[in-house]
């Protein structure tokens, strides 16, 4: 498999990153959000928004396997490591790469809404719309994208090309 056309470029990335912590810095004006972000792919976007966001706020991780290296989703989702901090009664916003069944994100909700946050919403770079399985609410998104399987800016194929600045298509070599 190869890097094939590139969906969205660096610039187009970096220009609706700004906005999005621009508009979580004002629906959070008062507030100090705790930024869960899903390893692994999650990580990129996540260190490009909160240094976009004008607000105070805390950073935790979780890491979750839905994929086993492939491109098929398997339909299970495990916890690999928690939280360390304790959300109860915590303004918590979710960063995902990517929202594709939605299998993963329901599932990691139903968790932490378990825990009692204060709130809770999701902000995703990218949503693949046409392959939702599970309905999702989402609120703030970076880009619809269409049902291809998309490598870079922190989402891999079999642990690579996350460093890519840009998303681009997974294709098959020639
Ligand atoms: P879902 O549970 O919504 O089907 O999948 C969510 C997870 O699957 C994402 O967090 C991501 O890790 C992986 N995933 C879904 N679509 C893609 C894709 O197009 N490219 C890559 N690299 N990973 C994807």
């Amino acid at each position: 498999m190869k890097v094939g056309k590139i969906l969205i470029k660096e610039d187009e990335i970096r220009k609706r990153v700004t906005e999005l912590g621009d508009e979580i810095s004002r629906d959070y004006r008062d507030k100090t959000p705790t930024l869960v972000s899903i390893l692994k792919g999650g990580i990129i976007f996540l260190s490009d928004l909160v240094r976009s966001l004008s607000i105070l706020h805390e950073m935790d991780f979780m890491s979750v396997s839905s994929y086993n290296g492939g491109t098929e989703s398997s339909g299970v989702v495990r916890i690999l490591a928690d939280l360390s901090i304790n959300i109860e009664g915590r303004d918590v916003i979710i960063v995902e790469d990517i929202v594709d069944t939605g299998l993963t994100l329901d599932y990691i909700r139903h968790i932490l809404l378990a825990r009692h946050p204060k709130s809770l919403r999701i902000c995703t770079l990218l949503d693949k719309k046409a392959r939702r399985r599970v309905d999702v609410p989402l609120d703030y998104v970076g880009f619809e994208i269409p049902d291809a399987f998309v490598i870079g800016y922190g989402l891999d194929y079999g642990e690579k090309y996350r460093h890519l600045p840009y998303i681009a298509i997974l294709e098959p070599d020639d």
